[in-house]
């Protein structure tokens, strides 16, 4: 579909759901991958993509531990010389009634989904900016543009990425560096069987298009946006929600 070969890509919760069909769908247009998760998760992904004929290897961390991240960024460095694409998609949720909501949950959403965003894009610009090209893609979602009940944390969480994005994006033109979100609607993953529930029938209502996404299509946006065809798409979200949100 695009042309990655050569290209070296990070992709942060890639053990399953979202996260995997990037790293699976990156590798098939000829990156090399290192799918990131906590312990061996992204064993399967990594297993996956290599039975294919592609390249991939498994860094076993947790994003909001920020010398993690800094050890893993290192060690891709030195081994294969620079780092082209982030996909910051790791992402986590903790829902509850604003009044109810603990803070830690608070805290451990923001720490996951904002926090090791930043704190991964801010460690690889050092090689991109060296190499001056780089691609960086935020995955957002359609609750961080229209707000949802039960959420409060998650979509500030990922409202703020939108805001992330944008301000990188000018930080880091000049460089030749992209940052762009991808705003996935409802994705048939285990995070979204999680949340919706017995509520799903009520949800495919607010979709003009009927039904849920699947991954592959959240892949082949993101896909796009760290192509060269993409080269002069930066700062924006792009969304991926069936018409949900206009
Ligand atoms: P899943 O719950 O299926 O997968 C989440 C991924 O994030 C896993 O690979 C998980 O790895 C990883 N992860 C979570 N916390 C950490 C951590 N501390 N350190 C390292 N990895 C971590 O989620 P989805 O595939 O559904 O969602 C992926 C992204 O897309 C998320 O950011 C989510 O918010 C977003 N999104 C999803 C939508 C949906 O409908 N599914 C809609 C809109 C946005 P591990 O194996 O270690 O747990």
């Amino acid at each position: 579909m695009f042309n990655l070969t050569g290209k070296i890509a990070i992709v942060t919760g890639a053990s399953r759901g979202i996260g995997k069909s990037i790293a699976v769908l990156l590798a098939s247009n000829g990156a090399t991958v290192v799918a990131v998760a906590r312990e061996e998760h992204a064993s399967e992904t990594v297993a996956e993509i290599t039975t294919a004929g592609g390249h991939a290897e498994i860094a076993s961390l947790d994003v909001t531990q920020a010398s993690e991240i800094e050890a893993l960024v290192a060690t891709t460095v030195k081994r294969h010389g620079s780092i082209d694409i982030l996909i910051n998609n790791a992402g986590i949720a903790r829902d509850q009634l604003a009044l109810r909501m603990k803070h830690s949950d608070w805290d451990t959403v923001i720490a996951t989904n904002l926090t090791a965003s930043f704190l991964c894009s801010q460690m690889v610009l050092k090689p991109m900016i060296r190499k001056r090209n780089g691609r960086i893609v935020n995955i957002s979602s359609v609750v961080g543009q229209m707000g949802n009940t039960g959420q409060v944390n998650y979509a500030a969480s990922k409202a703020g990425l939108i805001g992330l994005t944008k301000s990188l994006a000018r930080e880091v033109a000049s460089r030749n560096i992209t940052v762009n979100a991808v705003a996935p609607g409802l994705i048939d993953t285990n995070m979204s069987k999680d949340i919706l529930g017995k509520t799903h029938d009520r949800w495919k209502e607010q979709i003009p298009l009927g039904r849920m996404g699947t991954t592959t299509e959240v892949a082949t946006a993101v896909c796009f946006l760290v192509s060269d065809e993409a080269s002069y798409i930066t700062g924006q979200v792009l969304a991926v929600n069936g018409g949900m949100y206009m």
